[in-house]
């Protein structure tokens, strides 16, 4: 099962508070025009970080709106649609799924002017969406921008130290900030003391290549050696489920140029062995 990120979408993908307020009975916040479909800054750097990662892509939004009589269910799935499209535009992947909630209990005289369990903070969109799309809660994350949001993953029973909140006057300014706490953490990161530790795993082409007791030795002396070479600081230095795990008292740039370093010299080693590379992603 994967795991999955739960998006807000208003002011967490894309900007609504500072829109010109639309015409009732749409209110200050609503989105009713799909030409606005603006992606906030750092969204689609964040929407690779994550989906590079392994996590499923869902929207999760309440949309009021549709309660209010300002826009129509189809118009809400047309501004989706652009949103979308416009994370691709950017560079960015594919949005897995979107889920929104079209009831009120404030609403206008239609059929949507009542509470429901899938308006946030209730977990009704996250619990849907893990059942139709198989997902894995007790590994997922969430990313909002409001405290609803937060209630509604913590609802759903999310991890409280999961959801994140965003926005310009807090710690996690944009969603990149955010992608970027999420993949650390399944990178193995974590600050020790104060001191930022980055942990690396390097998994070899061929499964098993490091059950050699000659070619682990070999890997495990050449980055004692480059680390003392370099004076950068091994936490942890072992083979652990097939993969080497290099933990760095760095942050996590100098750990991935570390962990370069490593891979070149003992494919450079094993090639010379073997006549194959033991790690991918080097060329040399
Ligand atoms: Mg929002």
């Amino acid at each position: 099962m994967r795991p999955a990120v739960f998006l807000d979408r208003d002011d967490t993908l894309i900007e609504c508070r500072r829109l010109p307020t639309p015409a009732p009975p749409a209110k200050a916040g609503d989105l009713t025009d799909p030409a606005l479909v603006r992606l906030l800054p750092g969204v689609a750097e964040g929407l690779t970080l994550l989906a590079g990662a392994g996590f499923a892509l869902v929207v999760i939004s309440n949309q009021g709106v549709v309660a209010r009589g300002g826009a129509t269910c189809e118009r809400v799935e047309e501004i989706n649609r652009r949103v979308s499209e416009a994370v691709v535009r950017a560079g960015g992947p594919r949005i897995d799924a979107f889920y929104f909630c079209p009831y009120h209990p404030q609403g206008g005289p239609g059929e949507f002017s009542r509470e429901h369990p899938w308006r946030k903070p209730a977990p009704g969109m996250i619990v849907a969406a893990s059942e139709e799309l198989g997902l894995d809660l007790a590994r997922s994350w969430l990313i909002g921008d409001v405290e609803r949001d937060i209630e509604a993953g913590v609802a759903a029973g999310l991890r409280a130290s999961r959801c994140l909140l965003i926005g310009e006057d807090r710690k996690l300014p944009d969603l990149q900030a955010a992608a970027e706490v999420v993949v650390a953490e399944v990178a193995g990161d974590r600050v020790l003391r104060g001191v930022e530790v980055a942990a690396v795993d390097l998994r070899p082409l061929e499964e098993g290549a490091l059950d050699d007791a000659r070619t682990r030795e070999t890997v495990l002396a050449s980055a004692r050696s480059i680390a003392e070479q370099h004076g950068v600081r091994l936490v942890e230095l072992g083979v652990a489920d097939g993969a080497l795990r290099l933990g760095v008292r760095a942050d996590r740039m100098l750990a991935l140029g570390f962990a370069a370093e490593v891979r070149r010299a003992t494919n450079a080693w094993h090639r010379a062995r073997t006549g194959s590379a033991l790690w991918p992603g080097d060329a040399g």
